[in-house]
């Protein structure tokens, strides 16, 4: 299929856009008018740059409020489209959309719209153009694809046929079935969350690509193939937040969500995303001096020092199924990932069935595997780039039971202490304004994820958004979140780290209040929770007074969901950078706490320095 995207869906000049479009991949673009207007050059300079760049200029939109008009707007838009048509052959394109009329004045009459458009495609097709017709799921009176189907099959002109826009078919629940046989001139797909606003102001500021919101777009285009369309598949995407970042980035995004989409949908073959088995590690850049001050942390939290690399400056610590190494070997990927950000995680490692698969998977959605540097001896680990630049390992478990520190590590042989914990419960990232969105689709296109709800938690000082990314299994838990202000524990944590990052560590355990023991007799600093906290979960959740005074002392916040219980604690952050946070879940909990993240944030607000 012809992959192509609307110039409006990117950032920059029209020649940027062109640019970034070709460099990533698409065949062709749809040019929207407004980036014309706003060009210096002329259509004909367009038409130039797009044949140099190998893309096809495959639309020229949008035709307003064309149909039923009445006199003498209706001859005045005749003439008016002979000038688009004329800008048109300056491009090089030969399909003009023309979107279901809006105007106050447009009359209800499907007779006199056909009409409309019989003549308008004689006009174009004497010059070798076709017109195709959409229904904007708030036109004034045509708002249904199947509607404007009725007025094209009046019209039955061969230089005029439908174009269909899932956006436009999905937002409203109409029902994408039933699509006509070789009369669909063009397909534009956008994804949406489901918000409960007016569609126009949805469609203009909130659409994204598919796969990165909540539509059933795959079956949309499926629909659309059944139908036996075989032209252009084109992105049409309308989001602030998109206008507003870099154009290669949102082309990449976008060219992958297509493929993503085209897979779904049954046109092409990707290998399945891999069965995930849980964090197998986390790997912290250090330097000496940090490396011994995080790993005297991690003691006080029931590590265990349990190796040292075979030929780098590499340490492991233990406990149950958690292993962290702490990387402080000079000129690596790690140490400049320490130059950069300081302290914090600059890898994380999946358990997999299938790492060969999983990186065919994540290849054939343009995340090729990474090289990192390998020592003599040492075992070579399939590696990712997240989009933040993190490394995500993926390690299958050998047949023979050895393990990837069997390999690379001198293991001691001293007894470990009882483990406090016995896995990774989840790992929370702290994103860049505006970025949601691209690290929702990279976890759910390459590693099949699926978004959990999103939360907006107050924060004293601004609004955090949080959405949970979940393996099929849950057995990994990434939750993204995304502050406007800098002023909030995820803003603040992005300007002290430098970028995007790991901000917490949640670990998970069977006996909360054992491990929190354990924990602050050995050193560990947990964080202090307000009393008046416990005042209103008591109240709030029904809880006996000797289990609210059992918490209160070991500063445990709690939650319910329909299923079970949450209890979780969090420790003192390390350097203002990251935390850990021990967790229990009971009886099948499948939430986060986020209704507690408010009142953790004010916690960790109160620590800080004064602004
Ligand atoms: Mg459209
Ligand atoms: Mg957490």
């Amino acid at each position: 299929m012809l992959k192509s995207i609307a110039t409006v869906s990117l950032s920059g000049t029209l020649p940027e856009k062109l640019e970034a479009a070709a460099a990533i991949g698409f065949d062709g673009v749809e040019i929207f008018e407004n980036d014309l207007l706003t060009f210096e050059g002329s259509p004909e300079d367009i038409k130039g740059l797009a044949n140099s760049l190998g893309l096809t200029i495959t639309c020229f939109q949008p035709f307003r409020d064309f149909e039923a008009m009445p006199e003498p707007r209706r001859t005045r838009n005749l003439d008016r489209a002979e000038r688009k048509f004329d800008v048109m052959q300056a491009l090089g394109t030969n399909l003009l959309l023309v979107c279901s009329n809006v105007h106050a004045a447009a009359i209800d009459d499907d007779e006199r719209a056909a009409a409309d458009f019989f003549a308008l495609a004689e006009r174009a097709q004497r010059r070798g153009l076709r017109i195709g017709y959409e229904a904007l799921a708030w036109g004034r009176h045509v708002n249904r694809w199947r509607h404007a189907w009725k007025i094209v099959q009046t019209a039955n002109h061969p230089a005029l046929g439908l174009i269909v826009d899932s956006f436009h078919t999905l937002a409203v629940n109409d029902d994408p079935t039933g699509f006509p046989t070789d009369k669909i001139f063009f397909v534009q797909l956008a994804d949406a969350s489901r918000l409960s606003m007016d569609v126009l102001s949805w469609s203009r500021h909130f659409r994204n690509f598919p796969g990165q919101g909540q539509l059933p777009v795959a079956a949309f285009l499926k629909e659309v193939l059944k139908a036996g369309y075989n032209g252009p598949i084109s992105l049409e995407i309308f989001n602030d937040e998109f206008r507003a970042a870099p154009a290669r980035l949102m082309a990449r995004d976008g060219l992958r969500s297509l493929l993503l989409v085209e897979a779904e949908a049954g046109a092409t073959e990707l290998p399945p995303p891999p069965i995930f088995d849980g964090v197998e590690f986390l790997e912290f850049a250090v330097d000496d001096e940090q490396g011994r001050r995080l790993g005297e942390t991690l003691r006080g939290l029931g590590f265990h020092y349990a190796g040292r690399h075979r030929s780098k400056s590499v340490d492991l610590f233990r406990q149950g199924r958690v292993n962290l190494i702490l990387n402080s070997e000079p000129d690596s990927a790690a140490s400049e990932h320490f130059q950069f950000h300081g302290t914090s995680v600059c890898a994380m490692a999946l358990r997999v069935d299938d790492a060969t698969q999983a990186i065919e998977r994540a290849t054939g959605l343009l995340c090729p595997e990474w090289h990192e540097r390998i020592g003599e001896g040492e075992r070579n680990i399939p590696a990712v780039r997240a989009p933040d630049g993190t490394l995500v390992y993926l390690v299958q478990p050998a047949p023979t039971g050895r393990t990837i520190y069997d390999d690379d590590f001198i293991l001691f042989p001293d007894e470990a202490p009882p483990s406090l914990v016995s896995s990774v419960d989840h790992v929370a990232q702290a994103l860049p304004t505006g970025r949601m969105d691209n690290f929702v689709l990279f976890y759910h296109a390459v590693f099949g994820f699926s978004p959990d709800q999103l939360w907006e938690i107050p924060d004293p000082y601004g609004l955090v958004r949080s959405r949970t990314m979940v393996s099929t299994d849950r057995s990994v838990r990434l939750p993204l979140n995304v502050s406007e202000s800098r002023e909030t524990a995820t803003g603040r944590f992005l300007t002290t780290y430098a970028g995007a990052g790991v901000h917490h560590i949640a670990l998970a355990t069977d006996d909360i209040v054992h491990a929190l023991e354990q924990a602050s007799a050995r050193g560990a600093r947990v964080l202090g929770i307000p009393a008046n906290y416990y005042e209103d979960i008591g109240a709030k959740w029904g809880l006996p007074d000797d289990r609210i005074e059992s918490l209160r002392q070991h500063n445990l916040l709690y939650d319910q969901d329909e299923s079970g219980e949450f209890l979780h604690a969090y420790t003192d952050t390390f350097d203002g950078r990251f935390f850990f946070e021990f967790v229990q879940r009971i009886s099948g909990y499948q939430q986060y706490g986020a209704t507690n993240a408010a009142v953790r944030m004010a916690a960790q607000a109160q620590q800080r320095p004064s602004r």
